[in-house]
């Protein structure tokens, strides 16, 4: 990119950020993370959220993260949600619990059958069916006088291993908006046609809420490799390219990872796209340096 159109870019306006982290497993990690939010916090993200364990495995973990950063930070917190392994009363209880703590913003999933993505998911006794039923709960819960979570929820440009068609899928997705969710942050993806395309069809059947890209920023390939595999995400042909023989070159894979993710966030924005999740894996360095090749500033410098 010419020094011309890094000035160009420069005076687009800058875009809104948010960040997701999951909660840490050990105190190494615990000091990872906490670096990472103080790193990313001048930054201004729309809000900052944290992710459910599987089965509701890390409830307490989540729980103490959210509560600690909608208490000791000037961020907004958001808490992932699933329907997974608990009733609907102990789900409910968990959402009075996070909004007790602070915290005014549920990411509410469905979530994965305990056994593993890949497993027909199976409603639990007494549990919600699904994630249209679990944000219809939590709007027609009354956890405390005058309270409304915002509440986002997920999408799949490139579809879901469960979903039933695109008809199906945006359908779906109209119905979690329909039951009172505000935002869909979407799957991780690679080309920007692939969220362009999906934006068109969700708004061709009557999505109006934003939908959020989310972005990936995890430069372990392998890894990403794994993942992709897993949710059925496509990696394409031009990223293994860029990835091939760095296996043993950390430094060099975060350098592609970053310029990955600002390359398809402009190609977005020049699209119209002003907002992006981005999927930090808990590591600020590379979120910051995609923020500040986005043109964001820390808050302190902005004038
Ligand atoms: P949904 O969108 O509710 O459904 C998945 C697919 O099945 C969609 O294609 C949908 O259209 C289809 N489908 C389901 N029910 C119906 C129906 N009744 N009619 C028609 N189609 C239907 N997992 C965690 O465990 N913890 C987390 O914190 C977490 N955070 C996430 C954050 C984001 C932004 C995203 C994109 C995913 C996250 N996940 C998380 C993964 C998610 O839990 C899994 O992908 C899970 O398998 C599906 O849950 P969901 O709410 O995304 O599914």
């Amino acid at each position: 990119m010419s020094a011309l159109s890094v000035a160009s870019r420069q005076r687009q306006s800058a875009p809104n950020v948010s960040f997701e982290f999951f909660p840490p497993k050990s105190d190494k990690m615990e000091a990872k993370l906490w670096e990472s939010v103080a790193r990313l916090t001048p930054m201004a993200p729309n809000f900052v959220s944290v992710t459910y364990g599987a089965g509701g495995s890390t409830r307490d973990r989540t729980q103490a993260t959210v509560a600690k950063i909608a208490q000791d930070t000037p961020l907004s917190a958001a808490a992932h949600l699933t329907c997974v392994s608990a009733t609907k009363e102990e789900v409910l209880q968990v959402a009075t619990e996070f909004w007790n703590a602070g915290v005014r913003h549920l990411v509410a999933l469905r979530g994965d059958p305990p056994a593993g993505m890949g497993e027909k998911f199976e409603q639990h006794p007494g549990g919600f069916r699904d994630s249209v039923d679990l944000v219809q709960g939590i709007r027609d819960y009354d956890i405390a006088p005058g309270a409304r979570f915002e509440i986002s929820v997920s999408c799949y440009p490139e579809k879901h291993p469960d979903s039933r068609g695109w008809d199906q899928d945006i359908a779906f997705l109209k119905a979690k908006q329909d039951a009172g969710a505000d935002r869909a942050i979407t799957q991780f993806f690679f080309e920007p046609d692939v969220y362009l395309s999906f934006l068109e069809r969700a708004r061709s059947g009557g999505v109006t809420m934003p939908i959020v890209p989310g972005i990936m920023l995890q430069p372990n390939f392998k890894g990403l490799c794994r993942m992709a595999k897993v949710v059925e995400a496509s990696i394409p042909g031009w990223l293994h390219e860029l990835y091939d023989g760095t296996e043993d070159d950390p430094e060099t894979r975060d350098l592609i990872t970053a310029n990955v993710a600002v390359e398809l966030c402009h190609k977005l924005a020049d699209q119209g796209v002003e907002d992006f999740h981005f999927y930090t894996l808990n590591k600020a360095g590379l979120a910051l340096s995609t923020c500040r090749m986005l043109g964001l500033k820390p808050k302190a410098q902005v004038a």
